[in-house]
């Protein structure tokens, strides 16, 4: 739950293994992708906190799904690094025009990558891991899994807590039962909408008692909603 997530989408199977090996082995939590669909289900499945992106790729390439990620509303916060072939100064230019957010030239090395990988989370807020999310007098802290209101700590379950974190960072937006599933749970675990509804009312009752139950709004009809007080 605490290591950073990173997707790489690249198709040449030992360049790919070698960077995930790297990666595995710093600590990171690793998805791979050979082809664009199935980075697209890598992450509504299991949504990475940074993309790994090699420009040459068959069919779709590397820079059209960049836009096409930077374009859609759910993905376009979420952090890109393109990989480029030698001295393609080109290359380049389009790829940040495209809306990467670094890139790297290839061959590069393990120690490269990895701070690449580090100062484009800090650009981003710090990555997955020291995340702190807060709505009036609750406080999420992602890097030490606590939830608190005050001086006290509250308890919360796995579910909950990704739903809490959810939440937080996309206040006053309604979403749908269905669209909860896809983004807390993931979009190909099948468990039925009425899930949601469990898990909001345990997410309610650990928040119970500090007021802070009633940011987590039913909208008849539509789903959910965090509203905090401005
Ligand atoms: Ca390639």
């Amino acid at each position: 739950m605490s290591a950073v997530t990173v997707l790489i989408l690249e198709d040449e199977h030992a360049v790919r293994e070698m960077i995930a090996f790297g990666l595995r082995r710093a600590g990171y939590k690793v998805n791979e992708a050979e082809v664009v669909r199935a980075a697209r289900e890598s992450i509504a499945n299991d949504r990475p906190d940074i993309v790994i992106v090699d420009w040459m790729l068959p069919g779709a390439s590397g820079l059209e799904f960049i836009r096409a990620l930077k374009k859609d509303k759910e993905t376009s916060d979420l952090p890109v690094i393109m990989l480029t072939a030698r001295g393609s100064e080109d290359d380049k230019v389009s790829g940040l025009e495209s809306g990467a957010d670094d890139y790297l030239t290839k061959p590069f090395s393990q120690k490269e990558l990895q701070a690449r990988i580090r100062a484009v989370l800090r650009r981003f807020g710090g990555g997955a891991d020291t995340e702190v999310l807060s709505a009036g007098p609750l406080v999420l802290d992602a890097g030490s899994h606590r939830v608190s209101v005050g001086e006290r700590e509250l308890a919360l379950g796995p579910t909950e807590f990704r739903l809490l974190r959810f939440f937080m960072g996309h206040p006053e937006r309604v979403y749908a039962r269905g669209q909860l599933l896809d983004r807390v749970w993931g979009a190909n675990v099948y468990v039925e909408e009425r899930t949601v509804d469990v898990h909001i009312r345990r997410l309610r009752k650990a928040l119970a008692g500090t007021g802070c139950d009633e940011f987590i709004q039913t909208v008849r009809g539509a789903g959910y909603r965090f509203s905090p007080p401005r």
